[in-house]
């Protein structure tokens, strides 16, 4: 079999439209690429709970059954690539323009597994006999529901009594060059709709009517000016955005009878979900107000999108920081920033883990590409990674 190269294997990967959920090629192409180079695979499918059916791959390479793995963990599924005729170059052709390969899931993150790939041949080439075992946990359902992927995942390796040492989750993570970031935790989010109800009347006659706007700016300037905390030792400050406010508007003479508005708490690990949620109808029940007619009343609903983690930099860290300071003399910040991935349920199954991959500036976007330089960069890094451990 000719040996691809982690371009080569990133084309490959890309001109599979693997969209989230059950598509199995993407994963039977690593699959097949692994079992070459002698790992132990296993494709598990999962369904239910209220979710479509997923594909998953286990691979594990560990000859002198170590109790110490090193998993890279990733995910081939991509977003919709929105309006293909937008494209510069087909989101499936995976066309290389000027150092640039172009195409859905470049970034986001089929490069990135294209490297861990190579790297690991390259390794095993090198070393077939390490004294440590290297698996890759992969998923098709990162970008979606992520319901029956590394969630029950996770679960079948524990059943299976695959333990994770160290993990590597090849997420985007620089935002404008290779090297620049790694993220070793990420912030909790959650997002509230919050309604309060007066009593509609004349702006004339405020005594036999309630109004819901002051209770709601009240409320909100509250929250606003509350200072969570003053930010940790890798993470900012929990902040809250007031997304959206809505009251009926229905004319200048009237007292409305209620309004609605949104907001978003990003907060870091001095919290859980539940201190904000506490937090929030606190400031509403003391904000209710009673006169001689009615009592105001508020409904508050919410959606935990995840709670916030942190992994303190260790072994898989610090190598990877030695790695590129060595190879690119980059200083790699660590960082908590960005949204979630599955490495916010891997962290219950591992306490050594960091998200280092490509550059993210193009992730999810029409003409999404990776520099061709970076890839290569990447894979250095990777097998490099894999030498020190
Ligand atoms: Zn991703």
């Amino acid at each position: 079999m000719k040996k691809l190269s982690e371009i080569e294997l990133s084309q490959d990967l890309i001109k599979i439209p693997s969209y989230s959920g059950y598509n199995p090629e993407a994963i039977n192409y690593i699959k097949k690429y692994l079992m070459n180079l002698g790992f132990k695979c296993d494709v598990v499918d999962f369904e239910g709970d209220g979710s479509y059916k997923v594909n998953n791959l286990h691979a594990i390479y560990n000859p002198n059954n170590s109790k110490e793995i090193l998993y890279f963990a990733g995910h081939t599924d991509i977003v919709h690539e929105g309006d293909a005729e937008s494209w510069k170059f087909k989101p499936f052709e995976a066309q290389i323009d000027n150092n640039k390969l172009y195409g859905r899931g470049a970034s986001d993150m089929k490069c990135a597994i294209a490297c861990f790939m190579r790297a690991v041949a390259e390794f095993i080439e090198l070393n077939p006999n390490p004294n440590f075992g290297i698996g890759f946990l992969i998923t098709n359902d990162e970008e979606s529901d992520s319901v029956n992927g590394t969630k029950k995942m996770l679960k079948w390796m524990q059943d299976n009594n695959y333990k994770i040492t160290s993990c590597l989750v090849g997420e985007p993570t620089n935002p404008n060059k290779f090297g620049e970031m790694m993220k070793i935790g990420r912030r909790g989010s959650v997002s509230f709709n919050l309604k309060v109800t007066g009593k509609q009347g004349h702006v004339a006659y405020p005594d036999i009517a309630l109004n819901p706007n002051s209770i709601m700016v009240n409320i909100l300037r509250i929250l606003n000016d509350h200072k969570f905390d003053e930010g940790t030792e890798y993470f900012d400050a929990t902040n809250l955005e007031v997304t959206a406010i809505e009251s009926q508007n229905i004319g200048g003479n009237v007292i409305p009878n209620h309004i609605s508005a949104n907001f978003n708490v990003r907060f870091n690990d001095k919290h859980s979900s539940n201190d904000i949620i506490e937090l929030v109808q606190y400031v509403c029940n003391k904000s209710m107000i009673k006169n001689n007619i009615v009592e105001s009343k508020f409904d508050l609903q919410y959606r935990v999108s995840g709670e916030s983690f942190l992994c303190q930099p260790n072994k898989i860290a610090k190598i990877a920081q030695k790695v590129i300071l060595e190879n690119y003399n980059i200083k790699t910040e660590l960082s908590t920033t960005g949204g979630t991935s599955d490495a916010r349920f891997i962290k219950s199954y591992c306490s050594d883990m960091i998200e280092l991959g490509l550059v993210n500036k193009t992730a999810h976007k029409i003409d999404e590409y990776s520099e061709i330089d970076e890839i290569i960069q990447l894979k250095k890094v990777y097998l490099e990674i894999l030498k020190k451990y």
